[in-house]
């Protein structure tokens, strides 16, 4: 049953092809059954890789890690209500991208390619440079122009070669798959194995209230990998019989971009075109992502909701979650923003996890140019 299967065609590929999209052009999934042994969870160390039987990366040789993962869940109170909080922005690059970027890499070692490409508007690019860095793989990443300096940054240090691009998000894109034409495609958003990274997420989530599967999941959408990933991860423990069901799943995205939302909203069997105006949140503010109806047919099963945000509510909540003392960056304070719009029709008693997804110290200048804006 291992196997990479098309989501357009159903064609079915050997995991170990060392392939990112089907002939037919389609994204691909992976068919792996993810297996649990709880008292061996126990025993490990706090990190992602403690759900070693879930991931399908065969030798442990091949492991490409920091130590990442096991992110504390904290309980913070938002709008005088409690929430619980996992602290993605204490991943060794400042980002939840890490999970992803820990299992891809690993199994781009494990398949023995040397040299590979990835695009991003900043903290993929950083995740999948550090783990290449980490695994001596050499590594090209494409940004747009106008990417965080922090970020630009961070790329560098790791070693990768890092390639600007004029224009917008998709120009980027398009010029990373240029390259891919080349080099291994390390494409968060149309590799499957980042998504077998991402969903340690929902697996953590479980483990920290006691094997239990919450009520409710608020998160970011962009291209959808932290999404798609707490949705498979919740699918594989409710296969497993580990929990009894897959939670309510809350997407947010900002009002600036927000095709997601409009193709959930009028119930459309397309993504529809949408042009990106500005937005504080520049790493959700994906127009075409690759994985779009993935993502809304993922909502709809969880029978949850998009929420859009606009640019003075991501701000405030951005205040807001720092002067509690979480130092996040502006796209991660969309979510916030996100969480602050359900709670007025959340129930009491109710579990809501959500997430503080990238740190603030990438994006100083940005933060500094808010401070200067009062
Ligand atoms: C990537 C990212 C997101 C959005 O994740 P998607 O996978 O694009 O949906 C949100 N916040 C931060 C800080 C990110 O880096
Ligand atoms: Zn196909």
């Amino acid at each position: 049953m291992n196997q990479l299967i098309c989501t357009c065609c159903q064609a079915t590929y050997p995991l170990d092809d060392p392939r990112w999209r089907c002939e037919c052009g389609g994204v691909l999934d992976i068919e792996f059954e993810a297996t649990f042994d709880l008292a061996k969870i126990a025993q490990r160390p706090p990190s992602m890789w403690r759900y070693r039987e879930a991931i399908p990366v065969w030798d442990d040789i091949n492991i490409v890690s920091m130590g990442e993962g096991f992110t504390p869940l904290v309980e913070v109170t938002l709008a005088q209500r409690a929430i619980l909080i996992k602290q993605e922005q204490l991943f060794p690059t400042g980002s939840f991208k890490d999970r992803g970027a820990s299992v891809l890499v690993s199994k781009i070692k494990e398949l023995g390619i040397r040299e590979v490409v990835e695009d991003s508007s900043g903290n993929a690019g950083a995740a999948i440079s550090a783990y290449c860095a980490r695994a001596g793989i050499n590594c090209h990443i494409f940004v747009p122009e106008d990417t965080a300096a922090g970020k630009l940054a961070q790329i560098q240090f790791y070693g990768a070669s890092l390639n600007r691009i004029p224009g917008t998000r998709e120009d980027t894109a398009r010029a990373a798959l240029k390259a891919a034409e080349k080099f291994y495609y390390a494409s968060h958003s149309w590799n499957p194995f980042f998504f077998q990274g991402t969903k340690t997420f929902a697996y953590e989530v479980c483990e920290q209230l006691g094997w239990k599967s919450p009520d409710t999941l608020i998160l970011p959408v962009g291209n959808g990998t932290l999404l798609l990933g707490a949705y498979l991860g919740f699918s594989d423990l409710l296969k497993a019989k580990i929990t009894e069901k897959i939670p309510k799943i809350i997407a947010v995205q900002a009002e600036n971009c927000a095709p997601l939302c409009q193709a959930f909203r009028e119930n459309l069997d397309e993504i529809p075109p949408t042009y990106k105006k500005e937005t504080l949140a520049e790493g959700i503010a994906v127009a075409k992502p690759v994985r779009g109806k993935e993502i809304v047919a993922a909502v709809k099963k969880t029978e949850g909701d998009f929420i859009a945000v606009s640019k003075e509510e991501i701000e405030a909540s951005l205040k807001e979650t720092c002067q509690r003392g979480y130092y996040i960056e502006p796209t991660a304070a969309a979510t916030v923003a996100g969480v602050k719009k359900y709670l007025p029709c959340s129930r009491p008693g109710e579990v809501i996890i959500s997430a503080f997804t990238g740190h603030g110290l990438k994006a100083t200048e940005k933060m500094l140019k808010l401070l200067n804006n009062r």
